[in-house]
């Protein structure tokens, strides 16, 4: 199995001196200390990134800020979404150079980066830009009391809410940013974005495109390096007025508190999860191997919306451990710049060690290993795609996001006590349930604890389909109308006449 070529531009790209893209340039910073960016496949360096010093972080917001006050507020909302239009075409004329450094640097397989990480930051940025035209307040019919003849008439206006600080994991660098700006943009703010440190290539490269495609300089700033730095310099900027957040739970409430002690700012948080997707009876076993497959591994199990957790009927669940078994021994494990492969490394090196980690404890708890539970061969952070059968509810591997490719299995007796299980946690981001009977599943779709559920499917998202989590995996919803409510604020105008 080998590799694909990179493309000369990628080669090109790399082997920049890369730091912050601050008001429509590149801002390196020799003196800063440098990020080195991990190639996950092959554990090599492929470029280094300088830390954004305090006093660029102040500039990407200042730089944001007149933005925001000046040529971004001039622009119509028209123009906003051709200019957003014209960075989707950019990202697609560029698809396959912006696919390779994304697959360089998070060791996504590159067939994904191509079709779901730059295909879908397309059909997401033009979402957003359709939006751009149609986000406005309302007249409203007022009820006041005249007592001298006069009158009343009042509307309310949606504004930007301002600069937005958009935080970003590693796991879809691309997308998950595009969902922060692609809705700053739409509605009028402007934005400063943090990548993580492990995969802060990608969107220095979108950035410049944004530029080429005509968005005023300032509108879409970036800053990289250590999260716990940087990120808290953003939040407690006064002129940000807003934080959207993807990443894990306890870091998105550490951001949340902040968020609110600095002033009461809007926040949005997108946390993680610990998803469950449970199989009715009557769904049967080959099925159910291919739902649990389409549900656990997908980018290494390095998705937000994918399942953990796996409540099977006792009466299937040996079948279908068994077919899991056969499946999972013939994917190809290999480079994420193989085409070939189909299942790739993960991401980093921490994570590498969290999952192993994860490994042991499933063993100490007296987890039945169904397949994997060890690293794979390779100089990459290479792991097996794992099943394990949970001896528990309790068991750390049915309770703890591993978000990564560790499907955990309980059967059950009952369709309520699959229910109970499914809920029987503090997250709620997704879930799914599986079934023929479609009665069954639309009377147990509401009483399941998640901002989305699927029926037959996971890990299906769209631009039109709000989303986001319940209980400790989140506030506010992404996509949809929903996400204009994040970024403007409602005025209201009373006029006496
Ligand atoms: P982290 O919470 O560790 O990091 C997320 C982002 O926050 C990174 O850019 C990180 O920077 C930054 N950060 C770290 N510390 C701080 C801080 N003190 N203040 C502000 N920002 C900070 O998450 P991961 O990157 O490990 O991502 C995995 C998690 O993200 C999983 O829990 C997953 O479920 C969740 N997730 C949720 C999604 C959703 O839509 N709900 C989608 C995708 C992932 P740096 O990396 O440089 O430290």
């Amino acid at each position: 199995m080998t590799d694909i070529s990179l493309l000369p531009e990628v080669e090109a790209f790399l082997a920049r001196r890369h730091g912050q893209y601050i008001d429509g340039q590149l801002a390196a910073a020799p003196d800063a200390a440098a990020i080195d960016v991990i190639n996950p496949s092959s554990r090599k360096v492929i470029a280094s990134v300088h830390q954004a010093t305090p006093a660029q972080i102040e500039q990407a917001i200042a730089s944001a800020h007149e933005a925001f006050t000046g040529v971004w507020q001039r622009t119509s909302p028209a123009r906003r979404g051709e200019l957003m239009n014209r960075l989707a075409d950019l990202m697609h004329a560029r698809r396959e150079e912006l696919a390779q450094i994304e697959s360089l640097s998070s060791g996504k397989l590159i067939g994904l980066s191509r079709a779901f990480e730059i295909d879908y930051s397309i059909a997401f940025l033009r979402y957003y830009a359709g939006w751009a035209t149609k986000i406005h307040g309302r007249t409203m019919s007022l009820s006041l009391p005249s007592a001298n003849g006069e009158q009343y008439t009042g509307f309310t206006l949606r504004q930007p809410v301002g600069v937005v600080a958009g935080i970003v994991p590693w796991n879809f660098s691309i997308m998950i940013a595009v969902w922060k700006f692609g809705s700053a943009l739409a509605c009028g703010c402007t934005a400063v974005i943090k990548p993580s440190e492990f995969t802060p290539l990608t969107m220095l490269r979108v950035a410049e495109l944004a530029v080429e495609a005509g968005i005023p300089p300032g509108v879409l700033n970036v800053v990289n390096g250590n999260g716990a730095t940087v990120g808290p310099a953003m939040i407690a900027h006064p002129k940000v007025a807003k934080i959207t957040f993807t990443g894990s739970v306890p870091t998105g409430t550490g951001v949340g508190v902040a968020a609110m002690q600095a002033g009461l700012k809007h926040v949005t948080l997108e946390l993680g999860g610990k998803n469950p997707a449970g199989f009715l009876r009557d769904f049967p076993v080959e099925r159910t191997v291919d739902g649990i497959i389409e549900a656990a591994y997908l980018h290494q199990g390095e998705v937000c919306a994918s399942a953990e957790r796996f409540y099977v009927h006792r009466s299937r669940i040996d079948d279908v451990l068994e077919s899991l078994h056969r499946r999972l021994a013939t994917l190809k494990i290999g480079s994420a710049l193989d085409e070939n492969a189909q299942f790739g490394p993960l991401a980093n090196a921490a994570h590498f060690a969290k999952v192993m980690a994860f490994f042991d404890k499933a063993r100490a708890q007296d987890g039945e290993i169904v397949y994997g539970g060890t690293a794979a061969p390779g100089d990459g952070f290479f792991v097996q795609p794992t099943a394990i059968l949970a001896r528990s509810q309790a068991d750390a591997i049915m309770t703890e996001e591993t978000f990564g490719p560790v499907a955990s299995f309980l059967a059950y007796d009952d369709e309520e006590e699959m229910l109970h299980y499914m809920n029987d946690t503090r997250l709620g981001l997704t879930a799914s349930v599986w079934t023929n009977d479609l009665s069954k599943a639309l009377r147990l779709v509401p009483r399941v604890e998640a901002g989305t559920v699927w029926v037959n499917m996971h890990n299906y998202i769209d631009p039109a389909m709000p989303f986001g989590g319940v209980k400790s995996s989140g506030i506010g919803r992404e996509f949809g109308e929903a996400f204009i409510e994040h970024f403007t604020e409602l005025k209201s105008v009373i006029i006496r006449y």
